[in-house]
């Protein structure tokens, strides 16, 4: 067998790494806390499952639309309505399987080689993955603990050439926990009107995951670059639904065709039984998605004051998502170093800040996504090892 030479330059995501050394320990008798992993610890809400074995029973067991369910679409919409007062055509809408799909998607239509490609640093590891397996050149916008993680508009924009395509954005972010202030994104939609060649995708999977009293500003607000803006969110993170594997993108009206096609090549539709669970999730009641997100903001505060307890460990105030991405050099250990050391001498799962990028070294993920109990044990356990 002699495989095509791309495979070599795509990478992975170190977290299912981590989550299988220690799923391996935890076999052999081992006990592990898991704040490696980026998925809720809920179960997805009940209203939503019994949606999706009603769906089966009902016979929905066919291919549906390869955008998605138009009564889908069009929920889509009305949530992004609802919590961002923007309008939405539900054409533009494409429902595919999970967040992931949709950067695959969108970098394959705009990399190439000779084309560059931006992407945040640390960032979610799949960007640069994708970007290097499409041949394009990533360049990263390097993201720093002094400005809250948060990218500057200023640097972005400076990075810009003629070979540029694609901008990647994260907000809120994972690794870092970081949420990018409306300032920043103003300067940027407004420095990109200069350069119309650039094409931007805004991942916001963990939209609904904003703490302090801060909110959410959607990409979908800039109605200057609708024509280029690919938004991403989904299901996922807010209803607990990981493993079901549902996600969406709002594409410009140029891009809905390619996209769609590439949706028949690749998977023909999302399975149906899960876009109707999305449709439960979506115009069903909202208090699972408070209550997951109080609960989460009640743990961020614990693990945040607990890390800044540890000797040699320096935790910033995590604005969102469910990670905190503390600052871990006063230990002495790299990022790999600690990450294999707390697994081993304290069976406490964590991923290394390199995982998401050279720009990561000195930091290290801890999800919280996690019991308060479990997050307290874990954070004993470092500390008695430190
Ligand atoms: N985007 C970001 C920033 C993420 O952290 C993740 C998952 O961890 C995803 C997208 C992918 O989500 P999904 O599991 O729906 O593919």
């Amino acid at each position: 067998m002699i495989f095509a030479d791309s495979l070599s330059r795509l990478g992975t995501e170190s977290a299912f790494v981590v989550l299988a050394r220690a799923q391996a320990l935890a076999q052999q008798g081992k006990d592990i806390i898991n704040l490696g992993i980026g998925q809720p610890d809920f179960k997805t809400p009940e209203h939503i499952s019994e949606a999706a074995i009603k769906a089966i029973r009902d016979g929905h067991h066919g291919y549906t639309p390869a955008n998605g369910l138009p009564v889908l679409r069009e929920a889509v919409a009305a949530d992004l309505n609802r919590r961002h007062g923007v309008e939405v055509n539900p054409d533009n809408v494409v429902v595919v399987p999970g967040g992931k799909p949709t950067m695959f998607f969108a970098v394959m239509m705009f990399g190439q080689p000779g084309t560059e490609i931006m992407y945040p640093n640390p960032g979610f590891p799949i960007y640069e993955s994708v970007i290097k397996y499409s041949g394009a050149t990533p360049v990263p916008i390097a993201l720093e603990e002094k400005n809250g993680f948060a990218f500057s508009a200023e640097q972005v924009l400076s990075q810009i050439t003629e070979r540029t395509r694609l901008i990647i954005i994260n907000s809120p972010a994972n690794p870092t926990g970081g949420v990018t202030p409306k300032e920043e994104i103003d300067k940027l939609v407004a420095g990109l009107m200069d350069h119309p060649h650039v094409a931007l995708m805004s991942d916001e999977i963990y939209s609904n995951m904003l703490y302090g009293g801060r909110e959410h500003v959607s990409l979908l607000q800039y109605p200057e670059i609708r024509d280029r803006l690919i938004m991403l969110d989904g299901w996922s993170k807010t209803y607990a639904m990981t493993g079901w594997r549902l996600g969406y993108a709002v594409w410009p009206d140029a891009a809905v065709d390619h996209v769609t096609r590439l949706c028949i090549n690749d998977h023909s539709c999302v399975n149906a039984p899960t876009q109707f669970a999305g449709l439960a999730a979506l115009t069903g009641p909202q208090d699972c998605v408070t209550d997951m997100v109080a609960q989460f903001d009640a743990r961020r505060q614990v693990i945040v004051d607990a890390l800044n307890d540890l000797p040699g460990v320096r935790c910033a105030d995590a604005a969102g998502a469910f990670y905190a991405f503390p600052n871990i050099e006063g230990t002495g250990l790299t990022s790999k170093q600690a990450q294999d050391k707390f697994l081993d001498e304290a069976g406490v799962a964590t991923v290394a800040g390199t995982s998401f990028g050279a720009w990561g070294e000195g930091y290290l993920r801890f999800s919280y996504a996690n019991s308060t109990e479990n997050i307290l044990e874990a954070m004993n356990r470092i500390k008695k090892l430190l």
